[in-house]
């Protein structure tokens, strides 16, 4: 496995890989690898001749008043565990290598990027979709392989590929969770046990949905309501929770179609602490309702 900091020799590496005629497999990361991430190499290293990962934690898409500094990172963990699933190459460059002085254009997301996380995190996906195209035109990706985890992030993701042309398939995987259910994600970290035992409450509150959905019932309103009643319960602060089409993310009254649970809770983070010593935890799921039936 080569590591490679240098965007220069990285664009030498991908243009050499294409000319020939080698289909890589890109997981965009920011690194703290856990099974989640795991997956997305797996699945890349099965589907493609070159695995590529990069792992930069992207300060454009943090708020002044979010996690950026606290973010975990352990570089040597994730060199060692790249090398485990046999990704060929990781490319980590350093924040000035990605935004050199004078550096002063932005990806603007549409409106797919107005709620959910957009609206509570302002800025945030700017920063993601500017850092995605970067590395889009640095990677030169075959297949893109990402989350189900971040479900918006894919949709704004899959809607730049679309409107900036870039000759790119996008995969969405599924979420890989904690035995106890509880969404993978990097900033578990910050929890202690109490905390972890509270984050409980966003399956929690997505297998409720999922019962309800299935035994029938189709008002949105209800349903935002009981999903907030578990959270709130639990001892967390809602942050969001919301019921859209999945493919438009728009809100209805009455669920049909590809339906989207989304939501965001702030879980108290215990000793070890997050931003402000709370964490703010994201979870999804998505259901298909047939017409006019049961599930
Ligand atoms: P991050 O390092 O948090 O930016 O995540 C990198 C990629 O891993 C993104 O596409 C995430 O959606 C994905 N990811 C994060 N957590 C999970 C998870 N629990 N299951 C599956 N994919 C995940």
């Amino acid at each position: 496995m080569k590591i490679i900091t240098s965007v220069r020799k990285f664009c030498y590496l991908t243009e050499s890989l294409k000319r020939h005629g080698k289909t890589i497999g890109f997981v965009p990361t920011m690194g703290y690898f856990h099974e989640g991430h795991l997956s997305l190499f797996r699945r890349a290293r099965r589907e493609n001749d070159v695995v590529v990962v990069s792992l930069f934690v992207n300060p454009a898409q943090f708020g002044v008043n979010e996690d950026f500094k606290q973010y975990p990172r352990n570089r040597k963990r994730d060199m060692r565990l790249c090398a485990q699933e046999r990704v060929d190459y990781v490319f980590a460059p350093s924040i000035t290598a990605m935004y050199p002085e004078g550096f002063q254009t932005y990806v603007e997301p549409g409106k797919l990027a107005s709620g959910l996380c957009g609206k509570s995190r302002p800025g945030h996906f700017r920063g993601v979709a500017t850092v995605v195209a970067k590395l889009f035109n640095l990677a030169q990706p075959t297949v893109v392989y990402l989350g189900q985890k971040d479900y918006q992030q894919c949709l704004i993701i899959r809607q730049l590929v679309a409107d900036f042309d870039f000759q790119v398939q996008i995969k969405m995987c599924p979420i890989v969770r904690e035995p106890s259910g509880l969404a993978l994600s990097s900033r578990n970290t910050y929890l202690d046990e109490k905390g972890k035992q509270k984050a409980l409450a966003l399956v929690k509150a997505i297998r409720w949905f999922q019962a309800r959905v299935k035994k029938g019932e189709r008002d949105a309103r209800l349903l935002k309501n009981g999903v907030r009643r578990i959270l709130f319960k639990a001892g967390t602060r809602v942050d969001y929770v919301e019921i859209l089409a999945a493919r438009e993310l728009s809100p209805f009254r009455k669920l049909s179609g590809k339906i989207l649970l989304a939501l965001a809770a702030y879980v108290p983070a215990g000793k070890r602490g997050g931003a402000r010593n709370k964490v703010r935890l994201i979870d999804n799921c998505v259901m298909k309702i047939p017409k006019g039936g049961f599930i």
